[in-house]
Parts: structure tokens; sequence; C-alpha cells
């Protein structure tokens, strides 16, 4: 298969990968592509349905669909090229990149590579939660994604696992589902979001806040029933509910790194393999989604120039 050529390739299109491919046409960089295997551009912000996006990048106050759909369409009249539904999926030598997609499979010749994967939450399996494995367990993403991508039916009672500032987004996520929260459990001694947060979140929410406390077991067989939590004394408590949402615990979404052995600094966009760059949450999670476009469009101005020191690829 003969490869074709771009300028310069960015795997994933959240707000760090178009935020990038924006500021690179802005720097004079002639063909930008971004590839991302979901069925639309955007990344996380797309199914994040509450405000807080956009302050110090775009100087506005936006909810996430809002944000995304911004950067697509600024990325669109930059002239990016946006391909969804198109996952990266294997290294060839150096800089060329085999594409997955409905097509069939591409592969790409860039001059430079810019990685831009994002992070995720760390799920139950890799948190070491012991127990059945019925249905109704989620992460804050998972979650948002089936209840305002796919609208589907969440449950009625839930437990919360994890006090991080995306905790409280699962929280807002399942009162919009008109799902109840009933607890939400941290191992950590007090919630890591904003002050606050807490106290306003169970003033409207009402649920039961268990510090230095983890789940020791999952209840149910087809569908979640419950959980037994155990607090730092080992006093051990059973919490009825029909789904778990397992929030934050960040790691960098690095399958395509791991892939091509690509080694990524947490100082720098530059990366262990000539020409390929790494941005956005996958280097260093989890950041907000402005800072890491800021960042991006910093780093444009490294890949630029790499990009204008690679002399001109040959087609096929
Ligand atoms: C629930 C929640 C609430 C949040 N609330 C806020 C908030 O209020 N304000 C705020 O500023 N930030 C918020 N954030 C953080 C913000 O969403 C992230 O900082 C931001 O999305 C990170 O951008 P990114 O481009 O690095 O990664 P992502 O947005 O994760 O984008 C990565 C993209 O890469 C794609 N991808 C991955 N692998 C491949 C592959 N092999 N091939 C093709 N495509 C691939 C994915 O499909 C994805 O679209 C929130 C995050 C979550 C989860």
């Amino acid at each position: 298969m003969k490869p074709s050529t771009v300028d310069v390739l960015i795997i994933g299109g959240g707000p760090a990968g178009l935020a990038a491919a924006i500021e690179l046409r802005a720097l004079g960089v002639k063909e930008v592509r971004v590839v991302d295997r979901e069925a639309q551009a955007g990344g996380v912000p797309r199914h994040s349905k509450h405000p807080g996006y956009g302050l110090r990048d775009l100087y506005r106050f936006m909810t996430g669909p809002a944000y995304a759909h911004l950067y697509v369409t600024k990325a669109l009249k930059a002239g990016v090229i946006i391909s969804p539904s198109t996952t990266a999926t294997q290294w060839g030598d150096g800089t060329t990149v085999e594409l997955t997609s409905p097509a069939g499979i591409e592969i790409i010749h860039a001059k430079a590579v810019v990685l831009a994967t994002g992070a995720r939450e760390r799920a139950r399996n890799a948190r070491m939660v012991a127990g059945a494995r019925p249905a109704g367990i989620y992460t804050t993403g998972s979650l948002q994604q089936a209840v305002y991508l796919r609208h589907l039916d969440i449950g009625t009672k839930a437990v919360i696992v994890g006090a991080e500032h995306v905790s409280f987004s699962a929280l807002m996520t399942l009162a919009h589902a008109k799902v109840k929260t009933v607890a939400m459990i941290t191992d950590q001694s007090k919630h890591q979001s904003i002050p606050g947060a807490k106290l306003l979140s169970q003033l409207i929410y009402r649920f039961r806040f268990m510090a230095k406390s983890h789940i020791v077991e999952i209840h149910g067989t087809s569908r979640v029933t419950g959980v037994s939590v155990s607090d730092a004394a080992g006093k051990l408590t059973t919490i009825e509910c029909d789904s778990i949402i397992f929030t934050g615990d960040w790691i960098g979404d690095t399958e395509m790194a791991r892939r091509g052995s690509v080694e990524i600094s947490a100082d720098s966009c530059t990366t262990s393999r000539a020409g390929v760059f790494a941005i956005g949450n996958l280097r260093l999670p989890i950041k907000s989604a402005d800072q890491c476009a800021l960042e991006a469009r910093e780093a444009a101005k490294t890949i630029a120039a790499h990009v204008s020191s690679t002399p001109a690829l040959k087609n096929g």
C-alpha cells in the first residue's frame, strides 16, 4: 500500500489536538490533519455537559459541548483536515503511521506526528476491586457518554468512588439522569476539589461522604445490588445501590505511544522518537481543557520549526 503524505498528523481531536492544529495553520504549516477514533472530534468536552470550559484560552465561560463545537469550527475554518472515526493503530518507520477507519487501512507518512490521545480514568479492573462483575459500573467518561450522547438508562441509586473535581461532575451527571447519589467514597482524608464543593453539593444532593474509606466488594450478579465499604479502622458498611461510578485516578492514554516505544517527557512536547511530539493530558494527567489548549499552542511553535527544517516528503 502506497503511503500518502501530510506535513503534520495529529492523533486525537480533543482540545489539545485541535488547538495545536489551528496554531500550526496560523504559523504557516500547509497540511495539518487531525484523526479521532470517535464519530466526531472534540474530545472529552463533547460529553461533559456542564459549564467550566474556555476561560483562559477563549476568554469565555462555556459548556463542554459548546467548547468542543467551537474548536472544531475554528479548526475547519483554519483549513485543518479532520478525519473522525479514524484510529491510529500502528507505527511504521519513524513518522509513518497506520490509520484504520470504515474506509479501510491507510498509511500516512508525516513530517511530524503529534500524539494528543488524552487521559482516562482508571477503571474498576485496574483498581483491584474484588467481587462480582455485574452491569451498572462506569467511569465518569463512560457515564457521561451513556447519559449525554446515547441517552441510556443508568439506574436509580449510585455510589461515586473518588472525590476529585471530576467526581462532582459525575454527581451532576447522575442528577441530570435522575439517579440519586447515595454516597461518595474516597480513600483520602478529604475531597480534592475546590473549597466548598463538598459542602455545597451535599446541601443540594444530600449524599453520604465517606473519607478514608474504600470499596472492598461489589455485590450483584446481573446488575449491581450494593457495595461493601471499609473505613480506616476496618469497619465494614454495606450500601445498597444499582450503579457505581469510578471517578478520577487518571492515567495517560499511552496505548499508541507504547506501541511505538515512544517515551513521553513531562517537561517538553518532544519525545524519544524524532519527529514525534506529545501534548495535552497524555503528557501529564490531568489538566483543565484550557490549560491543555494553551500548552498545545505553545508546542505548535516547536512542531512548526521541526516541519520547516524537514525536507519535502515523496508521495508513495
Ligand atoms: C467529566 C469531566 C469533566 C471535566 N470538566 C472540565 C471543566 O469543567 N473545565 C475544563 O477546563 N476541563 C474539564 N475537564 C478536563 C478536560 O476535558 C480535559 O483536560 C481535556 O479534554 C483534555 O484534552 P486532550 O485533548 O488532552 O484530551 P481528550 O479531550 O481526552 O482528547 C483525546 C482524543 O484522542 C482520541 N484518541 C485517543 N487515542 C486515539 C487513537 N489511537 N486514534 C485516534 N484518536 C484517538 C480520543 O478519541 C479523544 O477524542 C473535564 C474532564 C472530565 C472527564
